[in-house]
């Protein structure tokens, strides 16, 4: 049965603590109810205080920057988490290593190795999301992942207690993580490798300019909607199933970049997902593959 709460069962609590908060804004795709409850704490303790103190049952969800999530039109049950301005550190450490904390986004880990001469983080450069989803979805491309550059983490359980856990111990594979799924990553340490600056910022101008040339970047979209699978690419399998510019309601699936779905014109979170699954359809009648969802969905429908 679901556990309601209400933000007075947290007196202690010195974040915020707001009912019915809708999550559409919160992600790249634009679509999805509400939050029956969304917390943003104020800074670390006060996030383990809150995992301490609520309900065994009660659900929990952690929004990053939404950059890979599909929220469905019921909105989310239960206490969405949002990390905010007291998990931005970003500090050098023994020359190559980056502490960074969950909420900074990807883009801004990557200028900031560069700055410093650390190379080995310019791939962050063209991932929109934040460090905590990261973690969670071992992000990469261009032949390097999350796994490869981590060191160790931060996480608080979902009894509130802190851990540091080293990268090893948290069962990276392709886009995912193996790590307990109530684990909240508040903050990593990177390590990378001297580099030359200049270097580093050509790097990521060229990344830059091939996401333009391959991506829908500047539209509402999740990324990948399908992990590639072994020995396939995703967008092939789709393409040669005539899915690439299929549409459902207002959701088409990217003429440019045909594994991007885009909301292109005010599609429900069920348009989307429909499409997607009309295209996994599609997908396995021609080539046999079974399409695994890159994109979370998550909420009710
Ligand atoms: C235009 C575009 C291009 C993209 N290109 C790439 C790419 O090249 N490579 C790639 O890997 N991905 C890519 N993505 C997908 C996405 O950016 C990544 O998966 C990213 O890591 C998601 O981070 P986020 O902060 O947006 O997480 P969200 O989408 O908010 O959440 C994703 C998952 O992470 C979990 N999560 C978030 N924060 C935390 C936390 N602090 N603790 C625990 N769990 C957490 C969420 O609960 C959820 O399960 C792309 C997306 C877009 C829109």
């Amino acid at each position: 049965m679901l556990v309601l709460v209400k933000p007075e069962d947290f007196p202690e609590i010195r974040g915020k603590l707001i009912e019915q908060t809708p999550l559409a804004a919160y992600t790249w795709l634009r679509v999805g109810g509400p939050a029956d409850m969304l917390f943003l704490p104020k800074d670390e303790a006060d996030l383990a205080m809150f995992m301490a103190q609520k309900p065994a049952e009660l659900p929990v969800f952690v929004l990053g920057a939404g950059s890979n999530l599909l929220v469905r039109d019921g909105g989310i049950a239960g206490v969405v988490i949002r990390l905010g301005p007291a998990f931005g550190a970003l500090q050098v450490e023994d020359e190559v290593f980056i502490r960074v904390g969950a909420a900074v986004f990807d883009k801004m880990l990557a200028k900031f190795a560069a700055k410093f001469g650390i190379g080995g983080l310019s791939f962050y450069s063209g991932i929109p999301g934040s460090i905590g989803g990261a973690l969670r979805m071992n992000a990469g491309c261009y032949g390097t992942e999350t796994a490869d550059v981590l060191h160790s983490v931060v996480v608080i359980d979902g009894f509130g207690r802190r851990r540091i856990v080293a990268v090893d111990e948290l069962n990276y594979s392709y886009r995912n993580c193996g790590a307990p799924k109530d684990w909240i990553f508040v903050e990593a340490l990177f390590k990378g490798q001297k580099a030359d600056p200049e270097e580093i910022f050509q790097q990521m101008q060229l990344i830059q300019e091939r996401r333009e040339q391959s991506q829908p970047i500047r539209e509402k979209t999740g990324g990948s909607t399908f992990k590639n699978p072994p020995d396939h690419k995703s967008w092939e399998l789709i393409d040669q199933a005539g899915a690439r510019g299929r549409k459902v309601g207002g959701a088409i699936m990217s003429k440019q970049h045909c594994n991007f779905m885009i909301n292109a014109e005010n599609a429900s979170a069920d348009d989307l997902e429909q499409l997607a699954l009309s295209v996994q359809k599609s997908v396995k009648e021609t080539s046999g593959v079974d399409l695994q969802w890159e994109i979370k969905r998550v909420g009710r429908s």
